[in-house]
């Protein structure tokens, strides 16, 4: 069975790890990056960023070092052991900005990327080079190789402003209210070489519990990935359990887009055009959503073993409502 993930960070990644476990292929095999791989993660890169002349893509890289075991598991993105030197000796220099957490072993993966960029591959070959490390056991392509960058409208008395998603999200803990969210360069991004073809060939797609608005929401906005999804089965993880995220903020996020923080707002949001099945936590067995088959079960990935059943409970749904399609 062949399934596409448009996936985030770190909610992308716990889920996808589950995912590979409930098909079985957790075992990594030198074959991974290959088209065979059962499942193709399409990842969100609007987070991306370029400091210190480094080329940083936050969320590939925590689908990479979570699924190839090298996270830090506690933190849930960056990796294991870390140190921070090149850091310390960045801000002894008086460089800007020192609120990003870059840490001495995320910076080689950083410093291959940027040597593979300036030397001219796109994106989508060097995450492939990057891959034949960490073996993740899927498929990961970046959802474009065109830059995309979210960035947020605030206004925090000093006037109107757009800032980079991060240093909302890292520095001001996305606590200076948004008036928007763009996703700036999309309207010309191409889908990475890969993409369509991988959504064209796949059984299901299923949606993680991935922030809905700058993870999975960015990797919709490229244009021609949403419009190729909506042919699909497509199932749904809820990221929102009782009307509160269950990590981080995408609250804040929501609230800036105005949709409420509610299992049944954010799938009405996807829309029943591209969603046909939804899971949502037992909290909200009483969701229904026109259009959209819901259910519920818990949803809390509480642990590897809850998390590879979400996953399974997701394949189910997917299988069982297309063959409804068919
Ligand atoms: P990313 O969007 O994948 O980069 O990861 P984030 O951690 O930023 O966002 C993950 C989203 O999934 C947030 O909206 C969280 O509330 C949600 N989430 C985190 N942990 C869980 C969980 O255990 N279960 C469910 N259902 N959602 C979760
Ligand atoms: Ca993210």
């Amino acid at each position: 069975m062949r399934i596409v993930v448009p996936a985030g960070g770190v909610g992308g990644a716990r889920f996808l790890r589950g995912l590979r476990a409930a098909l079985g292929t957790d075992a990594p095999t030198p074959g991974d990056q290959t088209t065979d791989s059962a499942i193709t993660v399409i990842g969100n890169t609007g987070d991306d960023i370029t400091l210190f002349g480094l080329r940083i893509c936050p969320d590939l890289d925590t689908v990479m070092y979570t699924l190839g075991g090298g996270i830090n598991e506690e933190q849930g993105w960056g990796r294991a052991d870390e140190t921070f030197t090149v850091k310390e000796e960045l801000a002894a220099y008086g460089m800007r900005p020192t609120w990003f957490g870059l840490g001495d072993r995320d910076t080689a993966t950083h410093i291959v990327r940027a040597q593979m960029l300036a030397a001219g591959y796109p994106l989508s070959a060097v995450t492939e080079a990057l891959c034949e490390r960490w073996r993740p056991g899927v498929r990961l392509l970046p959802m474009t190789d065109d830059q995309v960058e979210t960035h947020v409208v605030v206004d925090d008395g000093d006037g109107r402003r757009a800032i980079h998603f991060q240093e909302w999200w890292i520095r001001h803990r996305a606590a200076l209210p948004a008036e928007r969210i763009v996703s700036v360069g999309v309207e010309s991004a191409k889908p990475a070489p890969g993409v369509l073809d991988a959504i064209a060939e796949a059984d299901a797609v299923i949606l993680p519990p991935s922030n809905p608005v700058v993870s999975v929401g960015s990797v919709l906005g490229v244009p021609g990935i949403r419009e190729a999804l909506v042919d699909k089965t497509v199932v749904g993880v809820s990221p929102i359990i009782g009307g509160a995220p269950v990590r981080g903020m995408a609250d804040a996020c929501l609230t800036a887009i105005g949709v409420q923080t509610s299992a049944a707002a954010v799938a009405e949001h996807l829309g029943a055009d591209l969603l046909d099945g939804w899971l949502v936590d037992e909290a909200d067995a009483d969701t229904r959503v026109e259009g959209i088959e819901v259910r519920s079960r818990p949803l809390y990935m509480s642990d590897p073993a809850a998390t590879e059943a979400i996953a399974r409970a997701a394949v189910d749904l997917a299988v069982e409502l297309s063959k409804e399609r068919r």
